[in-house]
Order: structure tokens, then sequence, then C-alpha cells
């Protein structure tokens, strides 16, 4: 699987050549993003990270990570609507960690006023590895489910052509003719489209939440100039414009300065540091409103660590999508080994387990974004100091998935051109509608592939340590 491109990318001549031809053929086709000095104008912008070369993809695993996609779908959305799981699941985290205890209070407050809107959009993307056997056959092991602001969908649609390019200079025209197309932005605003048609008002707008310090605008604009195709109106607006400017009538319509939203697709949202006191009002308030959420609040507690971890206990499964035996088996088999570190005997047994060998274990809070994993030693020092302590619940264990490494080159705005050993994860993104029980809408519409240098435990293209990748299926 490591071999693609093997004898091309020692060739440092031809690999200079290609970097050239690549990173102006991703200004064209519009990869891009603002810059660290200034995240928030476009006056100056860059390319986005990516690699030279398609990385290798096994397709057994890339169809089966298409073919669980709307099981998945399923899933996050039973969750979702499963209190009693919720409240079970979440008890033991929300004693300890605070903001997953706040997201979990306003969902709580919501389900008590009674909801006001009975459509659900869900946008996700399931991410995944390729977990190397002893006897080196890979199998798809799934990462983590991103419930909200799941990125990328709109730069992705635009790396192909870019990979395309580069291997015809590479004289691979036939395996550039390979590179699959794929335009999840575009699926993405169907999404979006079907949930503001549902909500039934022509004069509302589809508000995206969106953050402080915007460097990823490029990536959300693809999505939104997708849905000015469709003639529905998008405004961009901050947690603190909300505070401002919204506000809900007698039915629970929102409104900001006097527009109504139709659906609000949150871009922002998933880490407890950029919620200041009126954020959370904030987001309260639109929470208790009647326009659409991507995702809820329910659905967004049902993509936490902690939800994953007990989703691979035998039998929830069953008692989840009770009938559909045949996405179980789907799900299921994508999973790694998750461990719950719940005080009492099963969590003190894994947790000594990990200490002894950390090597084979991620230790995973519940955050998202990004840098929050610990890893080795680092994962043996914290455990050691909190395994007597209950802040060990707000933790669980992961097997560390463990793929085979194959030489790219990242490329990087102001970084030198070198060969780096790297690993991939497939992300595919799932969308479905909810209208009260009918599930009209439910799909895969595409792929995102992200690679990093094996230096790097953790990941993330926002974080700086992946870049953009375009599968190459062998
Ligand atoms: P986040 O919500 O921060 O994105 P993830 O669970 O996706 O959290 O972990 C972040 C990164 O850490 C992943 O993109 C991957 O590179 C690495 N990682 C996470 N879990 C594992 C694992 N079980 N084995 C190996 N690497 C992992
Ligand atoms: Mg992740």
């Amino acid at each position: 699987m490591a071999a693609a491109w093997q004898d091309v990318v020692r060739d440092a001549v031809a690999v200079r050549e290609a970097a050239a031809v690549a990173v102006d053929a991703a200004l064209l086709a519009g990869v891009l993003m603002r810059t660290g000095e200034q995240p928030n104008a476009s006056d100056v912008v860059n390319y986005a990270p990516f690699t030279l070369l398609p990385s290798a993809v096994p397709r057994a695993l890339f169809e089966q990570a298409y073919a669980v996609q709307q099981d998945f779908n399923l899933l996050v959305d039973a969750v979702s609507q499963n209190k009693e799981f919720l409240e079970q699941t979440l008890a033991s985290t929300i004693k300890v960690d605070d903001f997953t205890a706040r997201l979990f209070r306003i969902y709580t407050q919501v389900l008590e006023e009674g909801l006001a809107q009975t459509v659900v959009l869900g946008i996700n993307r399931s991410d995944y590895m390729f977990d190397c056997g002893l006897d080196g056959t890979a199998a798809l092991r799934q990462i983590e489910i991103n419930t909200i602001a799941a990125s990328f969908g709109g730069l992705t649609s635009r790396t192909t052509d870019v990979h395309r390019l580069v291997l015809k200079v590479l004289g691979k025209s036939e395996e550039a003719s390979q590179l699959l197309p794929n335009n999840p932005a575009k699926g993405l605003a169907l999404g979006i489209a079907k949930a503001w048609e549902l909500y039934g008002s022509q004069r509302a707008v589809v508000m995206f939440l969106v953050e402080e310090v915007q460097r990823n605008i490029f990536d959300q604009r693809c999505v939104e100039n997708e849905l000015w195709n469709r003639n529905i109106r998008v405004v961009r607006k901050r947690f603190q414009d909300v505070f401002e400017q919204g506000s809900l009538d007698a039915s629970r319509r929102l409104y900001m300065d006097g527009q109504e939203v139709a659906v609000v697709y949150y871009r922002e949202g998933y880490m407890p540091q950029i919620y200041n006191e009126q954020n959370w009002e904030a987001r309260l308030l639109l929470e208790r409103s009647r326009a659409v959420k991507c995702p809820d609040i329910a659905t967004q507690l049902a993509g936490t660590k902690k939800v994953q971890q007990e989703l691979s206990r035998p039998g929830t499964l069953e008692k989840l999508l009770p009938g559909h035996p045949e996405a179980i088996a789907r799900i299921r088999a994508t999973f790694a080994g998750l461990y719950s570190l719940d005080e009492g005997e099963e969590g003190d047994r894994i947790a000594a387990t990990a200490i002894a060998d950390p090597d084979r274990f991620v230790l995973k809070p519940q955050r998202e974004g990004g840098g929050n994993n610990l890893y080795g030693e680092e994962l043996r020092e914290v455990l050691e100091k909190i395994k007597d302590s209950p802040e060990r619940t707000s933790y669980i264990l992961m097997d560390k998935i463990k793929p085979q490494p194959a030489l790219n080159y990242l490329l990087r705005a102001h970084s030198p051109l070198q060969a780096s050993k790297c690993i991939s994860e497939l992300g595919i993104f799932g969308v479905y509608v909810r209208q009260g029980q009918e599930l009209v809408l439910n799909q895969a519409p595409g792929h995102l592939l992200r690679t990093k240098a094996i230096e790097h435990a953790d990941g993330g293209v926002a974080a700086g340590v992946a870049v953009l990748d375009t599968p190459y299926l062998v």
C-alpha cells in the first residue's frame, strides 16, 4: 500500500517541479486559508496545506467506510433521541467535566420546555485510520465521529483536481484519471437546503455560526455558495452577535435584528474556551428556538468520546438500533477497543494496564478540535496521577491504531520541501434530515483524506498538524 509512487518520490528534481505546479494549482482551485497574521481578512491569503501526492488507500476499506456511513447517521440520530441513554452514559462524565455538564444542562432545559422544532438536520464526519495487523493486512478502525462543525468538506472538494494535475506532471496520466470525484460541500448544502425548505419560510435565512478567528472561511464559503446558488440567503454570525441581536418571538421563531433564521449551522461551539457567560446565553437561545439546529445539543452530546466508548459495549447497539442487525454488524466492524475509566474494578484494571503499557493506548478527554489527547509517557504520567481520583472518569481509553507509513511531501507555506513518513486518516461525511419520526434524507455525500507526519501523535488540519490529501485507491 505504501509503494504507490516509489519511482518518483525520491526524484528530487521532479518533486521540486511538481511541487511548484501543485502550489499554484491549489491557489487557482481555491484550496485556500487565511493567514495566522490576518485571520479575519482576505487581502492576503495562502494555500491550505496539502500533500504533494495522493495517498494510497485500500479500495475495500474505502468502500467499507462509505457503506457504513448511513448506518452511522442512523445511530447518531438514535442516540440523540434517547434521553435515558444519554443520561446514563454521561452521568459519570458530567460530575467531573464542567463543559459536558454545561452542555448537558442546556439539553435538559430545552427538553423540559419542549422542543419547538421537529425537523432535525445532522451533518457529521466519521474518521478512520487503517490499522496494520501483524500479518500486514489493514483494517478500517473508527477514530471518532464528529457531530458538530465537521470541516473541510469544502476545500477537499477542490484538492482532487490539484492532485490530478500533479500526477500528470509526474507522467502518471493513467493514475490521474482514476482519482475519484468528490464534492461533499454540495451534499452538505443539499441537507441544509432540505432543512430550510421544511422550515417553510421563503424569507428566512440560513445562519452560519462562525468563529471569532476565521482562518478557514473558504471551506465554509464552498457550502455557503452552494446555498446562494439555490437562492437561499446565508448570513455569518458569531455567538457574540447572537447575544446582541438575537431574540425569540412568542412561537420561539429566531430573529437576528428582525431577520428570521430557519437553520443554524454551527461551525463553532465545540470548545470550552469560546464560551463566556454571554455566549452560553446565546447558545441557550439558539437551542430553545424554532430554528433547525445543525447539530442540536443532543446530537452534539451524541458525539462525545464517552458516548463513543459506551457504544462499543456489548449489547448497546442492539438497544439503540433494534431491528437493524446488519447495520449493527457494519458499525461494530469498525470499532477499535474502547475502555471506560469510570470508578470501579473495570476502570482500575484498564488504568493499570495502560500505565504498564502506554504505547498500546490513547487517553482522550471530552474535547474536540485536535491536540487534546495524551500518548506514551505523558499518558502514563497523567493516568498515574489521576488513577485514584474521580477526575479519571472525564477521560476514556482507546486502543492506539498503528497504520503503515508511506513517504510523501507535506506542502505548507514557508516550509522546506522534504519527504516525510506519513499516515492518513479517512473521513466520510454524513448528512441526514428527519422530520418528526420520518427520515427524509440520509446520505454519505463525500470524503476527506488528511495526512500527517508520523512524528505527530495527534492530528487535525486546523490544529496545524495534518494536511489535505486525496485517496488513490489500490
Ligand atoms: P479530536 O476530537 O481532537 O479530533 P480525535 O479522537 O479525532 O480527537 O483525535 C485527534 C487525533 O489523534 C486524530 O486525528 C488521530 O491523528 C489521533 N488519534 C486519535 N485516536 C487515535 C487512536 N486510537 N490511534 C491512533 N491515533 C489516534
Ligand atoms: Mg478528530
